[in-house]
């Protein structure tokens, strides 16, 4: 959501923002690769090549939570291979996962389990993937300024979560 409430294209908010802020759907966020360290995101197998007024992707991603059930996903794909600006070189880009180029493989288990719904992480593979290249939140080769502005709230975000895990497994006890 702040992905889109910060850098989203007035139709996009529309068609995702809006739908997402009510509860009608729920979307993922898909990074991280099998093939190469998550821990180092200028290293990303997941090109866009361009196609009339497509891109046409090509990529396996893996962990990205919630993946089943959800609407969309923002993902990030390599947009210039060849840019000497690391950087500078991906996007970030929206998909509806009922896109016939969209295929989740599996949902990977994490600590034993399996899980399903908002509570998975996915294997998915872009095979072919085509999406219009309105679908990029505010412009080509900004995917990098786009995630270290997510990563402040995405980790108090995730502090929150445990904290409220927390609080509630005590309250069992
Ligand atoms: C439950 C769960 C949910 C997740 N959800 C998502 C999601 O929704 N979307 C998404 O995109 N990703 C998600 N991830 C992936 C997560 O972001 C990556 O696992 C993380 O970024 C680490 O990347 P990696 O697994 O490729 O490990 P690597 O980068 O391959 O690291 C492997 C090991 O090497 C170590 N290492 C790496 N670099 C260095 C270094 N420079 N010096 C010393 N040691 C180093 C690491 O500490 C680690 O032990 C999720 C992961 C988990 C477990």
């Amino acid at each position: 959501m702040e992905i889109l409430i910060e850098f989203g294209t007035e139709s996009q908010k529309k068609h995702y923002l809006m739908p997402l802020l009510s509860g009608e759907i729920t979307n993922c966020f898909s990074m991280t690769e099998p093939d190469h360290p998550g821990s180092n995101p200028t290293i990303i197998g997941t090109v866009a090549t361009m196609d009339g007024a497509e891109y046409v992707i090509n990529g396996h991603k893996w962990f990205t939570s919630s993946t089943d059930g959800a609407a969309f996903a923002i993902f990030m794909v390599v947009t210039d291979p060849h840019g000497t600006d690391r950087h500078c070189m991906a996007s970030q880009i929206i998909a509806s996962n009922d896109n016939p180029g969209f295929n989740l493989i599996r949902n990977i288990s994490v600590m034993g389990e399996k899980g399903s719904g908002w509570h998975s992480h996915a294997e998915i593979k872009y095979e072919n993937c085509r999406i219009p290249i309105t679908n990029i939140p505010r412009s080509e080769g900004d995917g990098f300024a786009i995630v270290q502005k997510r990563l402040g709230p995405g980790r108090i975000h995730h502090c929150m979560r445990w904290i409220g895990i927390c609080e509630r497994a005590f309250e069992l006890m």
